[in-house]
């Protein structure tokens, strides 16, 4: 290729980069680096899709029990192990028929179409209540779920859907630290 074309080729080629670069590092950010789940921001517009348009979807949301205990015992490496674990139980409960987000720290998001097609949630209870095995020790875990069937709201939006979880999880999270996953 002569010369002045490639000169003249050169700056398109630097915005094509930028662009791919820029789109790359939205993209991460829409990903929780530890875990792999989506972020909030992420998450909150696909969710809403899904509170808008299935009439049987559920938000939930899950905050792990006791969790500052497990950093301060076994290590902030542990807590991670503890904290991508539940990422995953909770993705695979979910299934493809919803979504799932880490909100941050040991807490967590999901909203699914129809509970139906989850595997349940005693499943869930007790995916969540499997102790995570880090570099030969077993760590016991407990979560708090709080639930929310958007038929049950008065207007069917995630905000209500959330707050409403948010309001379960912690009369949970009262109530007990184990065996405490309520029926949705
Ligand atoms: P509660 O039972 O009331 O939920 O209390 P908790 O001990 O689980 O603590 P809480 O949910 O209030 O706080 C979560 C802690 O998680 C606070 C912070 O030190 C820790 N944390 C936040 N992000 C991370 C992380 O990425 N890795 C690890 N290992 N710890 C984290
Ligand atoms: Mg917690």
């Amino acid at each position: 290729m002569e010369l002045p074309v490639i000169a003249a080729a050169l700056p398109a080629f630097g915005w094509a980069l930028h662009s791919s670069l820029l789109v790359r590092r939205l993209a991460t950010a829409r990903r929780d680096p530890l875990t792999g789940l989506h972020t909030r921001a992420g998450w909150t517009t696909r969710a809403e899709r899904i509170a808008t348009r299935s009439p049987r979807a559920v938000a939930l949301l899950v905050d792990l029990d006791d969790f500052k205990t497990i950093n301060d015992t076994h290590g902030h490496a542990a807590g991670d192990a503890v904290i991508t674990a539940t990422a995953a139980r909770l993705a695979t409960w979910t299934t493809q028929r919803g979504i799932t987000a880490r909100l941050g720290g040991d807490e967590f998001a999901a909203i699914v179409t129809d509970p139906a097609h989850t595997p349940g949630t005693a499943a869930l209870h007790e995916a969540l209540h499997r102790p995570v095995t880090y570099r030969g020790l077993v760590i016991p875990v407990s979560a708090s779920v709080g639930f929310c069937h958007l038929a049950d709201l008065p207007v069917r939006t995630l905000t209500d859907a959330l707050s409403a979880a948010d309001a379960a999880m912690y009369a949970v999270k009262g109530r007990g630290r184990r065996n405490n996953t309520p029926r949705p």
